[in-house]
Order: C-alpha cells, then structure tokens, then sequence
C-alpha cells in the first residue's frame, strides 16, 4: 500500500468533517422521503419542512388555534 493513499485519506478526513460520512447518506436520504403530519392536517417532507411552516394553510391553522384558546 502506497504511503501517499493513506495522507490523502488522513487529509480528507481531517478537513473540519463538514461533510458527512458516505454511510449516512442513506439515513439522510431516508429522513428527506420521510412525510410528516402536521397538526394542521397538512403534509410535508423534510425537506419542505420549514416551507410548510410558513404556508398559509399552515398559518391559518395556528391563527385559529390561538383565537379558540383565548
Ligand atoms: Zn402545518
């Protein structure tokens, strides 16, 4: 085994780790297909998460809860 493959390596890895490893990607995958149920009724993916949040349908939903509840 070439010595200069595994300072590449070292190098890769010690590079701040802002990439996450490629065995996680299928978790991240996984959670990105994922839908949820709001409490609105609505769906959405992970990935339109914080989209959703600020939807109207959304928004509405919230402002009706607070002006039952008061
Ligand atoms: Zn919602």
């Amino acid at each position: 085994m070439p010595h200069n493959l595994l300072e590449k390596d070292l190098a890769k890895g010690g590079n701040g780790g802002r990439r996450p490893p490629h065995r996680n990607d299928k978790i991240y995958q996984e959670r990105r297909k994922r839908k949820y149920e709001c409490v609105c009724g609505g769906k959405f993916t992970y990935s339109h998460k914080a989209r959703h949040y600020h939807s109207k349908k959304h928004l509405d939903y919230i402002k009706k809860l607070y002006s039952t509840n008061i």
